[in-house]
């Protein structure tokens, strides 16, 4: 705790990445009383391809955060969702609604909130430093290498979907479909309520929404093999037909950003000696058309940053943090790796799509389950998934 290591880079944690993940978990570690190192390669503000929505069940978790953090993020302008429509490849719409509102907000702004809460806390916070290996003490972790070596009790590997801390532990296994992303911001584009939308095509899918001040976030994901391809983003844009002809390539905001390919997940999110675990897309990300992947950095630094409080004062094991994980999100995975699969077959999006119109509640349901305002186990009933495809 603080106070407790002297020597100038001894900490009672290292945190790497300053992301959602790695600052919550930086934050609450602090705010604790532990002596809280968050490293992060980038200057902040630092932006990162996104659609930039929050699931509805987000602003729990940033509420339990601070209010200072909530009021922050509410004072930033977000939009405010009050749905996701989902649009099948020939146009058919439905749309699902939250019982709340869920905010979205540029990543730009989002992440530098959150990073500063840390600071305020009473984290130290450097940039621009790019952890490379970590360190390891009678088999166990015992900090991180950068320009410098910083010896910590726990090292958090919050540094995202390729992280070096997860490389360093372990295999990280690449899971199929293998799919890009492209995203932009856009001004004044016609017809964005306050819905998020998903259209689905022939092939990839497009996400789009407001996130404030009359800008548009718009990410484009398609299978690796057909952005190899290399067609222009807004002429791609064009091929969907409930997003073609709304997006004027001259109102363009922010230019287009690229990741991929996703759909990675470390086998281990607690090293096998101790001393380290990860968080956030560093321990697992799939495929972002469900848009859980902020709720489940911020709700996974909640349980990570129990685990390491346990260790911190008792020297128990993180193990329980790994279990803490599956029980908390083994749902949300399967319905968020059955929605992505499902994606890739326009032929059953279409179906469902169509089983939804017909019945809304169903729609609703699902939406909810993506938003994580009810459990997932909710959508994944053999009556609900019935009744989406039969
Ligand atoms: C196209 C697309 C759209 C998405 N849309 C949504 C959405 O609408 N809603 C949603 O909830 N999720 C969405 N996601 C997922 C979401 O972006 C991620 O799940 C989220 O950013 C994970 O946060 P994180 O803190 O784990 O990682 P990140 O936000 O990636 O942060 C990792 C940090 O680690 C730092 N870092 C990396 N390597 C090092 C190193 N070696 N040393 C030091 N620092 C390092 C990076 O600079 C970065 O700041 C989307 C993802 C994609 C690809």
């Amino acid at each position: 705790m603080r106070g407790t290591h002297r020597m100038s880079n001894r900490w009672d944690a290292v945190v790497v990445g300053a992301g959602p993940a790695g600052s919550a978990t930086a934050l609450q570690l602090a705010r604790a009383g532990a002596r809280v190192l968050l490293l992060d390669r980038a200057r902040f503000p630092r932006d990162k391809p996104c659609s930039e929505y929050l699931s509805p069940e987000s602003t729990r978790v940033l509420e339990r955060l601070g209010q200072n953090v909530l009021g922050a993020v509410a004072a930033a302008s977000p939009a405010r969702l009050t749905g996701m429509k989902v649009v099948a490849p020939s146009g058919a719409a439905v749309v699902g609604r939250f019982e709340t509102f869920s905010y979205a907000l540029p990543r730009t702004r989002f992440d530098a909130i959150l990073r500063a809460a840390a600071e305020a806390a009473g984290a130290e916070v450097r940039e621009g430093v790019k952890v490379e290996e970590l360190i390891y003490e009678r088999g166990a972790v015992a900090g991180v290498v950068a320009r410098d070596t910083y010896r910590a009790r726990v090292v958090v590997g919050a540094d995202g979907l390729r992280s070096v801390v997860a490389r360093r532990l372990g295999p990280v296994y690449a899971l199929g479909p293998k799919r890009v992303a492209f995203a932009a911001h856009v001004a004044d584009v016609p017809d964005v309520h306050k819905l998020g939308e998903m259209h689905v095509g022939r092939p990839g899918y497009v996400g789009l929404g407001p996130i404030g001040k009359g800008v548009t976030t718009v990410a484009l994901v398609l299978p690796l093999a057909e952005a190899r391809r290399g067609k222009r983003f807004f002429e791609e844009l064009n091929r969907f037909p409930g997003v073609a002809g709304r997006f004027d390539a001259t109102r363009i905001v922010r230019q287009v950003l690229a990741t991929g390919p996703f759909a990675r997940w470390s086998r281990r999110a607690v090293a096998a000696g101790g001393g380290a675990l990860l968080v956030g897309d560093a321990a697992d990300f799939f495929d972002p058309f469900t848009g859980q992947g902020i709720y489940s950095a911020l709700r996974g630094a909640e349980l990570a940053t129990a685990a390491i409080l346990t260790t911190l004062a008792t020297g128990a094991s993180l193990q329980p943090y790994a279990r803490a994980r599956r029980h908390e999100f083994t749902g949300k995975w399967l319905l968020e790796r059955m929605i992505g699969i499902a994606v890739g077959w326009p032929a059953l999006i279409e179906r469902v799509v169509g089983r939804m119109i017909r019945r809304p509640e169903l729609a609703d349901l699902l939406v909810r389950a993506t938003g994580n305002c009810v459990p997932a186990r909710a959508a994944l009933s053999p009556r609900v998934l019935a009744g989406l495809v039969l």
